[in-house]
C-alpha cells in the first residue's frame, strides 16, 4: 500500500466536530435545544394510551432519539475532554454538569419508558409491528418490565446516582489516574504512568519485568484500604439495587439481561473456560521452557520468547493496520482511515491522560473518537488495530438509529478483535525472522489468555466477591479470595506471588460496569471461530461477517448470530475457539525449544 498515511502523525485529538469550545455558543445552543426538546415531549404524555396510533408512536421515538443525539453529544464532548486531561478542574466541572444534565433529562423523560414496560402485551405487539429501526429497542426494554420500579421510585435512583455510584466511579478514577510509579531503568530511576510502566510487562530482562510488577502493586497497595472500600461500596449498591429492590435473582444476572444473553449461556461460557485452564497451564509450561526456567513466575506471563525487540514508529503502525484490514476488505480500510483523516485519534502519551485505550462513538453519524497511549511496542500496534476495528464496527453501522447503533456488549469485540486477527496474519505473513515470528506467535497465544482466561476469571471472581461483600467480608478477605482465583487459574504451572492479590483493585472495569469482562472472553472466542470460517471459505464468509457487524443493536447477540449459524447455546461452539488455542499451542510445540534465538 502506498504511503499515503505518512500524514498521521501521533498527535491529540480535535473535538471541534462536537462543540469548537465547553461554553461557547455552540454548546450554549444545543443546551438550550436540548431543554426545548425535552420540555416539548414532555408535553406529549397525555397521548400516551393503550389504543395510541403507531404514526404518534414514531413520532415520539423521533423526538426521543432527537434528545439522545444531543445529550450524547453533549456528554461524549465532557467524557473526551476528561480523558484526555483527567487531572482539569474544569473539565471536572463540566464532566459533573454534563452528569447532572443526563440524569434530568433521562428523569424527564422517563414516563415514556415506564409507560411503554407497563403496556400490555397485545398492544405493544400491535404497536411494534410499526416500529420499524426501533423494535428491538422497544423490545428489549420490556425484558426489564418485572425489574422496574414506580417512576417516583426510578427519579429518586438516577438523582441519587449521580452522587452516588457516579460520584465513587469519578473519585475512584481521580485517585488512580494521579499515580505515578517509580522504576529504575537503565540506572536511572523514572517516573512513569500506568501505561509507561505496564510496557515493562512485556520486557525481555526477567529482572525489570517483576520489578515493574512489583512497584504497581506496591502503589495500589498503599491505597487498597480505599480502594477496597469505593469497590465494597459500589458492590453493596448493585446489590441494595438490582437484587432487593428490583428482583434480579443474582448480581451477574442484571449484566446478562442488559446483554441478552440468557444467564444459562453466561454460565456455559464461563463453565468452559474453567475447564480449559489446563490448557494454557500446558502452553505456560512450553513458555517456562523456552524462557529456560522451571516454573514460569506470574510476572513472565506476557514475556517475550526471544530478544526481537521490534519497535514501530506510528506511522508505520497505522500503515500495518489499514493494510491488514485492507487484505480482509477494502472497505474496512477505508473506514479506519477516515477515523485518522477526521483527526479523531489521540495516540499521544501525556500525564494526566487517561491509561488505556478506548473507542467512542459518540453518534451514528460522527465518525468515532479513539484513544491510545501509543509506545511503539508490537502490543500497542495490536491495541492501535483493535480501537480501530471498534471505530469501523461503529462505521458500518451507522444507518441505525442511535437507539440501536450500538452492538451489546458481547458482541461489541467483535470487529476489534478480528481487526487484531487481521493484523497478526498479516505481520506473520512478511516476517522472515524466525526470532520475530516465534515471538508473534507466543504473542498470540499470550493474546488469547489476556482476552479469554484472563477476563473469564475475572468474571468468576466478581462472582465471588460480590456474594462475599453481602457476607460482611473485609477487603483483605477479598483479596485473599483473588489470590486463591489466581492460583486455580494458574495450578502448578505459574509461581503467583503476593503482590498479585491487590491486581483486583486495579480493573477499572470490575468498578465502573460490573460483570462485563465476560464479555472479552465471549467475544475473543466468538472471533477465533468466525475467523477459522474465513480461513476456511474465504470470500464466501465475508458477507455474513459483515452482516454480524451491520446489525449494530438491532437485534439479540442470539438472533444476529444465529442468522450466521451460529448456535451460543452450545457447549461444543465455546469450546471450538479453546481448540483454535489448542491448535496454536500445538503448531508452538513442535518447534524446537530456542530455535532462532
Ligand atoms: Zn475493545
Amino acid at each position: 500500500m502506498a504511503r499515503d498515511n505518512a500524514s498521521f502523525s501521533q498527535k491529540r485529538w480535535s473535538l471541534t466536530e462536537l462543540f469548537p469550545e465547553p461554553d461557547g455558543p455552540a454548546m450554549h445552543g444545543a443546551l438550550e435545544e436540548l431543554e426545548q426538546r425535552t420540555a416539548a415531549f414532555e408535553t406529549l404524555r397525555p397521548q400516551l394510551t393503550p389504543d395510541l396510533s403507531p404514526g404518534t408512536l414514531l413520532d415520539m421515538l423521533l423526538n426521543i432519539e432527537a434528545i439522545a443525539l444531543l445529550s450524547h453529544r453533549l456528554y461524549g464532548y465532557a467524557g473526551l475532554m476528561f480523558a484526555e486531561d483527567t487531572q482539569s478542574q474544569a473539565v471536572q466541572g463540566l464532566v459533573a454538569r454534563m452528569d447532572q444534565l443526563e440524569a434530568q433529562i433521562s428523569n424527564r423523560i422517563l414516563f415514556f419508558s415506564l409507560w411503554w414496560k407497563s403496556l400490555d402485551e397485545e398492544n405493544a405487539a400491535r404497536l411494534m409491528l410499526y416500529a420499524g429501526e426501533f423494535r428491538y429497542w422497544l423490545e428489549e426494554m420490556r425484558h426489564f418490565k418485572p425489574y422496574t420500579l414506580s417512576e417516583v421510585e426510578e427519579k429518586v435512583i438516577n438523582l441519587k446516582d449521580v452522587t452516588g455510584v457516579s460520584a465513587w466511579h469519578t473519585l475512584y478514577d481521580a485517585i488512580t489516574n494521579r499515580y505515578a510509579f517509580k522504576l529504575k531503568v537503565d540506572g536511572r530511576t523514572q517516573q512513569l504512568t500506568r501505561g509507561e510502566i505496564s510496557v515493562y510487562f512485556r520486557h525481555h530482562d526477567p529482572d525489570l519485568r517483576a520489578r515493574a510488577y512489583r512497584e504497581l502493586y506496591r502503589v495500589f497497595a498503599e491505597d487498597s484500604t480505599i480502594l477496597g472500600h469505593v469497590y465494597q461500596t459500589l458492590v453493596r449498591d448493585w446489590r441494595n439495587e438490582q437484587i432487593d429492590l428490583r428482583g434480579f435473582a443474582s448480581p451477574m444476572s442484571v449484566r446478562n439481561l442488559g446483554n441478552d444473553i440468557p444467564d444459562t449461556v453466561v454460565d456455559t461460557l464461563l463453565d468452559v473456560c474453567r475447564q480449559n485452564a489446563p490448557l494454557y497451564q500446558r502452553f505456560f509450561r512450553l513458555k517456562a521452557a523456552w524462557l529456560g526456567v522451571n516454573r514460569l513466575r506470574r510476572y513472565d506471563v506476557y514475556a517475550p520468547v526471544t530478544k526481537a525487540d521490534k519497535s514501530y514508529e506510528f506511522a508505520d503502525a497505522v500503515d500495518m493496520v489499514l493494510d491488514a484490514f485492507g487484505g480482509f476488505d477494502r472497505q474496512l480500510a477505508d473506514m479506519a482511515r477516515q477515523v485518522l483523516q477526521a483527526d479523531h485519534l489521540d495516540g499521544q502519551v501525556r500525564k494526566g491522560k487517561r491509561s488505556g485505550a478506548f473507542c467512542w462513538s459518540v453518534a451514528p453519524r460522527l465518525m468515532p473518537w479513539v484513544l491510545v497511549n501509543y509506545q511503539g511496542r508490537p502490543y500497542d500496534v495490536s491495541t492501535l488495530a483493535h480501537e480501530l476495528g471498534h471505530a469501523v464496527h461503529g462505521i458500518i453501522a451507522s444507518h441505525h438509529s442511535i437507539l440501536t447503533h450500538h452492538a451489546a456488549l458481547p458482541l461489541a469485540e467483535t470487529a476489534s478483535t478480528f481487526g487484531e486477527m487481521l493484523l497478526v496474519e498479516r505481520l506473520l505473513g512478511e516476517e522472515s525472522d524466525p526470532s520475530v515470528r516465534h515471538d508473534m506467535l507466543f504473542n498470540q497465544v499470550d493474546d488469547t489468555y489476556a482476552t479469554i482466561q484472563r477476563q473469564a476469571f475475572f468474571a468468576l471472581f466478581e462472582r465471588q466477591a460480590h456474594d462475599m461483600v453481602q457476607q460482611g467480608s473485609s477487603v483483605d478477605d477479598i483479596a485473599t479470595a483473588y489470590l486463591d482465583n489466581l492460583r486455580s487459574q494458574f495450578g502448578d504451572a505459574v509461581d503467583v506471588s503476593e503482590e498479585f492479590r491487590w491486581e483486583w483493585v486495579s480493573i477499572p472495569h470490575i468498578y465502573h460496569t460490573p460483570f462485563y469482562v465476560y464479555a472479552y472472553a465471549f467475544g475473543q472466542l466468538l472471533v477465533l471461530s468466525l475467523y477459522r470460517q474465513y480461513r476456511k471459505e474465504g470470500e464466501a464468509f465475508k458477507p455474513r461477517y459483515l452482516g454480524i457487524l451491520g446489525a449494530g443493536g438491532a437485534d439479540s447477540p442470539a438472533h444476529i448470530l444465529g442468522a450466521a449459524g451460529i448456535d451460543i447455546s452450545q457447549a461444543e461452539f465455546w469450546q471450538g475457539g479453546f481448540d483454535v488455542v489448542r491448535e496454536m499451542i500445538e503448531q508452538l510445540e513442535a518447534i524446537p525449544v530456542g530455535n532462532g534465538e
